[in-house]
């Protein structure tokens, strides 16, 4: 008897083992309500642009880029007013 051949609903993120509720899962998961990123490992641009869903996106990591927030607040505005 094969009864339990049935996987059981992936409720946490795969990334980080935190639950994530049904709601997020549907709407930023992947085809199988699965999360692979959720808020708690991961940032809402990143979650937006499909990281819960397994898509690679090219965005700065938050657990790779530690110190770093991306938004790019620290770069040099460079133009200077002189234009002679
Ligand atoms: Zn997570």
């Amino acid at each position: 008897m094969a009864g339990r051949m049935r996987v059981a609903e992936q409720r946490a993120c795969l990334h980080c083992g935190r639950h994530v509720s049904r709601d997020f899962r549907r709407t930023f998961g992947d085809n199988e309500n699965r999360a692979h990123r959720c808020r708690n490992c991961d940032t809402h641009t990143r979650i937006a642009h499909g990281s819960a869903a397994g898509v690679t996106v090219d965005i700065p990591d938050p657990e790779t880029s530690l110190g770093r927030h991306g938004d790019g607040s620290d770069q040099v505005v460079d133009d200077g007013g002189e234009r002679a």
